[in-house]
Order: C-alpha cells, then sequence, then structure tokens
C-alpha cells in the first residue's frame, strides 16, 4: 500500500517531501528518498514518520530529479534496511515499489546462488538486481527486460545514473503520470498528483513509461507504444493543518458531505443504468472490504425490504476466490473509497469475466475502480485523510440507499410515496447527526468508562447489525481493544461465555419491532456482569445514547455516528494515534 512519487523538473527533491506527506496515509512504516545529483544519486531513508526522514537529512539537498517511497510494510519488518529506495549493487539504478513482486524468491535464490548480497528482507530490493542484472547499453531495453521478469502487482519507479530520465514500471498498483510546466511527476495517487500537475493520465496495466525532460512516453510490455490520455484532474483538496485530528474534523464534516452526496448524485444523473437491464436483474452484489464492505451489508439490510431480487455483499478478498454465481443478469457495485483497493479492483474483473454488469462506488472520480466498471458513481464525500474512514462511510451509505431506491422504482417494488419518503428523509438526516455532534461531550464522558474495557461487543439485529459491525471496526482500529460485532440473537449460541465484568456491550437498537427482543439480550448480558451502553431512540441500559427521530431506512446512517465518536474518544483517551493507527493504511493496494 506504499506511496511512490517521482519527479523531472525544479525544485524536485522539496516537491518530493511535501508529496510523501500528501502520501503518508498509504504507509507510514518508513520513509525514504533517492536525489540524483551531480556526484550520483543518494539515498536517505529513516524509519517511522516523514518527519523522522525530513530530520535526518542535510540542509540544501535541491536537485531536479527524485524518487520517494513512504511504506506499508508487506515483506521485510519495519525497519530503516527495509526502507525504499533500493539501490542495486552497483548503485547505478535506485527503485521505489509499491505492491508485491511474487516470484521475489525465485529471482532472489538465483541472485544469491552467483554471489549477490541483498541489504534487505523486502520483495522490492530484487528488482534494483534485476536492473543492474539486464543492463545492456540501453537503459530502456533494460527496464523493458525488467518489467517482463516480474509476477505481481507493482508500480515502481526507476532513477538512473545512466541517463537524466525516470522509469516507471506498472501492473495492477496504481499509478498516475502528471505534467506541468515545472515538471514532470510519477505518483500512486491522483488527488497527490494534481498539487502540481494541470494534467495527469492512468497508467494502464502492464505499462513501461520514460519520463524526460520532454515529457511521458507510455510503452507495452514488448517496448511498443501506446497512446494514454490525459485529463485535467479534480482541483485536490488541500490536507490542511487541523487543530486536533482528522478524524474528528471528519467526523463532524458528515452532516455538509451527506448533503452533498445526495446533491452530487442527482446532478450527475443518478443511476444512469438502462433500464431494461434493471428489470432482469436476477441478483445484486454488494462488495466491498472492510468499512466498505460494512456499508455494503448496511444497505443490503434496508435493500431487502424494498427488493425483489438476491442481494448479497460479500467481502471482496472472499469474493475472488469463492464461486459465487455472476451472469448477465448480475449487478455488482464495487464501494471503495480511493477507488483503489486492490481486493476490490479483482473482484471486478470476475464479474466482469462472466458477463455481469460491474458498477463503482467511490470517493475518487479518476480512480482505477471507475475506469474497470461499466458504471460509476461519486460519493462526494470529500478528501479524508485520517485512516480510520468515517464520513466515506456515510456517504456511501446515502449514495447506495439511492441507486437501490431507483432501482426499486424502476422494478415497481418501492411505492412512490415511500421512495419520496425516504429519498426527503435524507435532507433530515444533517440536522438529526448535528444533535448527536452537539452532545458529543456525553460520548466523551461514556469513552472515560470504557476504556479500560476488556473486550467490547456491539450487538444490533436486521438493520443494525451491520452498523454494529461498523462501530466494532473503527474501536479496534484505532483504539487497539479487542471488539467484536454480533447479531444479538447469536450470542446465546456461544459468545456469551465471553461476558463478565470489565466487559463491555454496545447494544444498538433501532428497530421498534424488535426492542422487546433487544431488551432480552441487554438483560442476558447485563446478568453475567457486562457493562451495556444501548444506542437507539429510547432508553435500553443505565448508560444510554438516544437517537433523534429519522425515516427506519436511514437510521444507520444516524447511529453510527455516535459510534464513530466513541472510538474516537476511547482511542484518544488511550493515547493512540487515532489518524495513523499501527499496522493499518489508508488505501490497500495490495492483494
Ligand atoms: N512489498 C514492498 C515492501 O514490503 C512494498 C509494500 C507495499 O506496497 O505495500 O516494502
Amino acid at each position: 500500500m506504499c506511496g511512490i512519487f517521482g519527479m523531472i523538473g525544479e525544485h524536485a527533491t522539496g516537491i518530493t517531501l511535501q508529496a510523501l506527506k500528501y502520501l503518508e496515509y498509504r504507509g507510514y512504516d518508513s520513509a525514504g528518498i533517492a536525489i540524483k545529483g551531480h556526484n550520483g544519486i543518494n539515498i536517505y531513508k529513516s524509519v517511522g514518520r516523514l518527519h523522522n526522514l525530513e530530520k535526518n537529512l542535510p540542509n540544501g539537498l535541491d536537485s531536479s530529479i527524485a524518487i520517494g517511497h513512504t511504506r506499508w510494510a508487506t515483506h521485510g519488518a519495519v525497519s530503516t534496511d527495509n526502507a525504499h529506495p533500493f539501490f542495486s549493487p552497483d548503485k547505478c539504478f535506485a527503485v521505489v515499489h509499491n505492491g508485491i513482486i511474487e516470484n521475489y524468491q525465485t529471482l532472489k535464490k538465483q541472485f544469491c546462488s552467483r554471489g549477490a548480497v541483498f541489504t534487505s528482507q523486502t520483495d522490492s530490493e530484487t528488482v534494483a538486481h534485476l536492473l543492474q542484472n539486464n543492463y545492456s547499453d540501453s537503459v530502456f531495453g533494460t527496464v523493458l527486460a525488467t518489467a517482463n521478469s516480474l509476477v505481481g502487482s507493482f508500480a515502481i519507479a526507476i532513477t538512473t545514473a545512466y541517463d537524466n530520465n525516470l522509469y516507471a514500471i506498472k501492473n495492477k498498483s496504481p499509478l498516475v503520470v502528471g505534467v506541468s510546466d515545472n515538471g514532470i511527476y510519477l505518483c500512486s495517487d491522483i488527488r497527490c498528483v494534481s498539487h502540481w500537475a494541470s494534467k495527469v493520465a492512468v497508467t494502464p496495466d502492464k505499462t513501461v513509461v520514460v519520463v524526460g525532460r520532454n515529457g511521458a512516453h507510455f510503452y507495452d510490455f514488448n517496448g511498443n507504444p501506446i497512446m494514454v490520455e490525459f485529463f485535467t484532474p479534480e482541483r485536490a483538496e488541500e490536507m490542511e493543518q487541523v487543530d486536533g485530528d482528522f478524524m474528528l474534523k471528519e467526523i463532524y464534516e458528515i452532516p455538509s458531505k451527506i448533503r452533498l452526496a445526495k446533491a452530487g448524485y442527482f446532478r450527475d444523473g443518478g443511476l444512469k443504468i438502462d433500464a431494461e437491464r434493471i428489470k432482469k436483474l436476477s441478483r445484486i452484489y454488494l462488495i466491498g472490504c472492510g468499512t466498505a464492505y460494512n456499508s455494503g451489508l448496511q444497505v443490503a439490510s434496508v435493500a431487502r425490504k424494498y427488493l425483489d431480487l438476491d442481494i448479497l455483499p460479500v467481502i471482496a478478498s472472499e469474493f475472488i476466490y469463492d464461486n459465487y454465481p455472476v451472469d448477465g443478469n448480475t449487478l455488482a457495485l464495487f464501494i471503495s473509497q480511493s477507488g483503489e483497493t486492490a481486493d476490490t479492483i479483482s473482484a471486478v474483473e470476475r464479474v466482469r469475466d462472466k458477463g455481469g454488469y460491474t458498477y463503482a462506488v467511490t470517493n475518487t472520480s479518476s480512480s482505477s475502480l471507475r475506469f474497470k466498471c461499466d458504471g460509476f458513481v461519486n460519493i462526494y464525500a470529500g478528501g479524508e485523510f485520517a485512516v480510520a474512514s468515517t464520513k466515506a462511510y456515510n456517504c456511501q451509505l446515502v449514495t447506495l440507499l439511492l441507486i437501490i431506491l431507483d432501482i426499486a422504482r424502476i422494478r415497481q417494488t418501492v411505492s412512490e410515496n415511500e421512495y419520496i419518503e425516504i429519498v426527503n428523509g435524507i435532507d433530515k438526516l444533517p440536522v438529526a447527526i448535528d444533535q448527536i455532534l452537539a452532545n458529543s461531550y456525553e460520548i466523551a464522558r461514556i469513552a472515560e468508562s470504557v476504556k479500560d474495557s476488556s473486550a467490547v461487543f456491539y450487538i444490533g439485529r436486521t438493520t443494525d447489525y451491520p452498523t454494529a459491525c461498523e462501530g466494532s471496526l473503527k474501536l479496534k482500529e484505532i483504539s487497539y481493544i479487542h471488539s467484536e460485532a454480533y447479531p444479538a440473537g447469536e450470542l446465546k449460541h456461544g459468545t456469551l461465555a465471553l461476558m463478565e465484568k470489565g466487559v463491555t456491550v454496545v447494544a444498538i437498537h433501532t428497530c421498534d419491532e424488535l426492542s422487546d427482543k433487544m431488551s432480552s439480550s441487554v438483560n442476558e448480558v447485563v446478568a453475567r456482569g457486562a457493562s451495556v451502553i444501548s444506542v437507539g431512540p429510547g432508553e435500553l441500559a443505565d448508560t444510554s445514547i438516544i437517537l433523534p427521530d429519522v425515516h427506519k431506512a436511514l437510521y444507520g446512517i444516524v447511529s453510527v455516528v455516535p459510534l464513530q465518536l466513541l472510538a474516537y474518544y476511547v482511542a484518544k483517551r488511550l493515547g493512540r494515534d487515532v489518524d495513523k493507527p499501527r499496522n493499518l493504511a489508508k488505501s490497500v493496494t495490495v492483494e
């Protein structure tokens, strides 16, 4: 999931360091930079955050050619030795890599049997050895030969002592090429590069890019030139300095982003899938990972009430390798905030191969996912910088619900009145959520009692179970407290054995008709010594977070907000780095 950046142009060193700051969300195990100057290539790297690297850099390091990297380790521990960039043994090539070289062990064995010495445990260093080994007198030929020796996913940027070009090799991991009057850029992320580039191009798979002062040229792995279209990127949202944490800022943006998600959906023309296709559908998949999967789970639980076909939320990495049925009457909605999630992108291929219709639901209109799918909708959550997703989840829910309602309308499985009631109901959500935010001090107080829990279980029934999943995921990813989500009725079939003093149970209960059942579940855990926090329109426990009234199809968009806040305040009280939790990264671009 690392971030890579490369640049030829004025102030390449400073711009590369600035870009690494924008890319740090992709990995923060270590950071490094290779700078090409008159005396050859110099590499600087440090473990930990970017500021560690910046502290260790000598003054006055400007140059016009640089490549940089922020790492999320897949192969080899988090250490300075394993930080990118890597030199070839003769120091004539330096590389940064995002992805996984799947055949690195075979390659490494071959090099080692010939006496080569590796300085790291990474898969990525193999690329530097390959480049040196393949070198004849053309760097382009060398890069092509190297590209053809690699198996796996890779976006690789290369600087060389032999000429003043940058080279890149791309397969499956994202790589954007940007151009401006000041320079030419290689980057993992379109939002990042659009801070400098006026035009960008998304590099196709199995491409080699040669970047020189006169522009960028694209070739397939046989060396044939290919045409790649440049376009004007959407203006990148500045990652402004915030007083405090991005996560809290992003939670507070939820009301305004919900308005934008709804307005954007209709402004862009709504569903945009042929009505005849919709009428013939027999199943809909909602496919995603992590929070995006939970949004699919949540919307599926509502959609089952309004649609007459199979609605199946599936985790992307499971979908790829399992045998889920797909045919011409299948619609698959692929949900990913970044639009770069490798598992989700791989799942697209399976649906396409079997003739299903693929539709991207993302926050990034120029993402790989969008370009891979037949249809696309933007969730308009704006730049999300905290690793733990919050506002994007709420916007995914709004957008997915609008999609489902439009499908139900075409299939005439929702009445016109109910359609209007729900769509208009979305307009009331920002005020409802503002009420919750206004009482966030109350949730901060509750967090004080949750922070010492030995475990936290989140329970709910039907449409509240997905909310439980998302609340639990938020808590574990940023506080590191062990947490699980269960359908409330399932507790007694095993998990009840874990209930004791010191355990907290968060009970979500927005379904009126199930409130007696939820009350029984709460009594069962209280009887075993657990503390309960209830979240719903009424009180179900001594500690209760009361939710404002909203349309029942929309409760999931609101009930998650106190859980996002709870996770945030618990993590803060435990002194965690809420924006950059350990072992994680924002955009997961490896399978
Ligand atoms: N496999 C490389 C490493 O572990 C790159 C990891 C990545 O892109 O996430 O350093």
